[in-house]
């Protein structure tokens, strides 16, 4: 997580520039926030580090997540967020509407949810004190540290996906799946509450 930020590693090819128009994206915007108050998206500049999604319809991969380079900290707009239809893996381009790049991990978000069809939000986060603690909490984790947006890390989470709910990314942060954007985001707040009392 100590990271530096260099943009997304992906080409981000828009097939408009229409930004999403969703009710669920207020639900999304306060859980954004809840992130930055908990300290679950930590601050660099010019963004936080986390990224958000939620999958639009049960019968479509397609899903509206945080923008690239967004601060989760000010009051989201709209155009804040993007909708990613699809995601070309070999050639590392990811197919959006939107007036920005979508998060670093929008391919990552896409192999989740073509992996897992239960899957309807997707958190991540990164937290010093989730890390420290997941051992002893005996979470499900990557085994090497890979860069954040790669394919190598979205492999390593892929090859332990399994049925788990919640997983850790080795040396990097967690990711909260859901079946709705209230259970990720309480189980993204549990991961606090389990290191405090551990
Ligand atoms: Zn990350």
């Amino acid at each position: 997580m100590s990271e530096k930020y260099e943009g997304v590693k992906f080409r981000t090819v828009f097939k408009s520039k229409d930004i999403p128009v969703d009710l669920r994206l207020e639900t999304l915007k306060m859980w954004a926030k809840k992130f930055d108050e908990y300290r679950l998206a930590p601050p660099y500049d010019g963004g936080s580090a986390g990224n958000l999604s939620y999958r639009v319809n049960s019968d479509s991969n397609k899903f509206i997540i945080t923008g690239s380079r967004i601060g989760l900290k000010c009051s989201l707009q709209d155009d804040c967020f993007v909708m990613v239809e699809n995601c070309d893996f070999s050639n590392g381009i990811v197919y959006a509407s939107g007036v920005r790049e979508p998060s670093s991990e929008a391919m990552l978000h896409f192999a989740i949810y073509d992996k897992r069809k239960d899957v309807q939000a997707i958190f991540h986060g990164h937290s010093q004190e989730i890390l420290d603690a997941a051992k002893t909490l005996k979470l499900p984790a990557t085994s090497e540290f890979y860069p954040y947006g790669t394919k190598e890390l979205l492999q390593s989470v892929i090859l332990i996906l399994e049925k788990h709910s919640v997983i850790i990314m080795k040396d990097h942060g967690f990711i909260a799946l859901g079946a709705s954007m209230g259970e990720a985001g309480k189980l993204s707040l549990q991961l606090i509450d389990r290191f405090q009392n551990e």
